[in-house]
């Protein structure tokens, strides 16, 4: 049966302490044993539902790694304190001095910062490719590459990774294949692709109110239980834990995240239908002249759409931050960094984002210095926000009245 990611979570049993329909919070950094020889057992990993210590696991935190890896399909999850936090451990986790990468050229800023200047320091190198392009890809594979890293959709260029075909890639080489799904909850389901570790900006869609920054990493039972083994665990060694008030109100939101991002999608096809018709070239994976529609509507589930993010390139960053500005004063959105939104939220990627990508670099991936990359919101009126665009295009003479 097909995987249905909003079903698994619909389906979830998550009671409180007291038959609470919220799971209850705890708010307890240590927890006490009976017996002292429980107690040693568990700090061995011997004994099961046990709580030794909230930086290892804390339950409020385990029903949401539970929500999580019910969407995602994966044995297991752990959540963490922000999207970096989840993305360096499961990079640590698998990699070791000696080790190659490969990865999209696209990434988040944070990442690509990540893999080019401070993996280096435990020579632990990274070859950056176009991966929309699988022979580039296979050709960039060594017998030392130990991942091949890549999100469902890239940030800030929303090009799409055809995770089926990097995930046998991956298989041949006996690498580990590593999805950023941050623009993608819902839509796509990359571990049940191929993909061998799902990780996530929770920070984004997924909490999709903008009061926090929180991460998870999904994967098979081993994987999470190397990341939090006490002796030797990334994630419990450098202890990006996630605190459980966050880890509460997030699961919250979770449970309406199937129809936030049926309504993002709906928006953001709109909105790029609108641009495109008006001559701006939208990049949105929903139109059919996106290089990666062919492949997001083989490996997407529909009924969640193609996504809320879309760009339109003003080609100088001086047009871009005068347009965003405009677009600031009547009320489109705000001019803000991050995504997944209730308000639609913009920015200039080459300038915010992706700044930590150098100059050449960006001009290699396509990234013009124009960008603008809207994450689209929840619109109840999404064509009064459509006008409220379209004018600020006429008074910048982008478009004739
Ligand atoms: N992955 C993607 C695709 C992102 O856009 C971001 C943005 O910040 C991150 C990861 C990092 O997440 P966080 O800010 O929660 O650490």
């Amino acid at each position: 049966m097909k995987h249905d990611p909003a079903n698994a979570i619909f389906d979830l049993k998550q009671f409180g302490e007291y038959g609470d329909v919220n799971p209850s919070i705890t708010d307890s950094a240590t927890y006490t044993f009976m017996q002292a020889k429980t107690m040693t057992d568990t700090f061995h990993g011997e004994t099961q539902g046990c709580f030794l210590y909230s930086r290892h696991w804390n339950p409020s935190n385990k029903y949401l790694a539970d929500a999580l890896a019910a969407m995602e399909g994966t044995e297991e999850g752990w959540v963490t304190a922000s999207g970096m936090g989840a993305i360096t451990s499961a990079i640590l986790q698998l990699c070791k001095s000696g080790d190659h990468i490969v990865s999209s050229m696209t990434t988040y800023g944070g990442t690509f910062a990540f893999m080019s200047n401070y993996l280096p320091r435990f020579n632990i190198e990274t070859t950056f490719v176009d991966i929309t392009n699988p022979e580039a890809v296979r050709k960039a594979m060594k017998p030392n590459t130990r991942m091949i890293y890549t999100e469902t959709m890239t940030n800030p260029l929303l090009q799409v990774s055809d995770i089926p075909a990097l995930a046998a890639i991956a298989d041949e080489h006996g690498a580990k294949l590593v999805v950023d799904n941050t623009f993608t909850p819902m839509i796509v389901a990359p571990a049940k692709l191929g993909a061998h570790i799902v990780v996530y900006s929770l920070t984004k869609f997924i909490n999709g109110k903008n009061d926090c920054v929180a991460g998870a990493i999904c994967g098979s039972r081993d994987f999470i239980g190397s990341l939090i083994d006490v002796n030797t665990g990334t994630a419990m060694l450098l202890g990006p834990v996630l605190d459980p008030m966050r880890s509460s109100s997030i699961l919250k939101n979770l449970h309406t995240l199937h129809i936030r991002m049926q309504q993002h999608s709906k928006n953001a096809a709109y909105l790029a239908g609108k641009l495109n018709a008006a001559g701006l070239k939208a990049v949105y994976p929903g139109l059919e002249n996106h290089s990666g529609h062919e492949v997001m509507k083989r490996i997407m589930n529909p009924e969640f759409g193609f996504g809320g993010m879309l760009a339109i390139d003003l080609v100088t960053a001086d047009r871009a931050g005068r347009f965003m500005e405009l677009m600031e004063m009547h009320d489109v959105g705000y001019l803000a960094v991050s995504l997944g939104y209730f308000k639609t939220l913009f920015s200039n990627s080459g300038k915010s984002t992706s700044s930590e990508v150098p100059e050449d670099v960006q001009k290699e991936m396509g990234l013009s210095e124009g960008l603008i990359r809207y994450s689209v919101g929840l619109d109840h009126d999404i064509e009064r926000t459509w006008k409220r665009i379209e004018h600020c295009l006429v008074q910048m003479e982008i478009i004739n009245a």
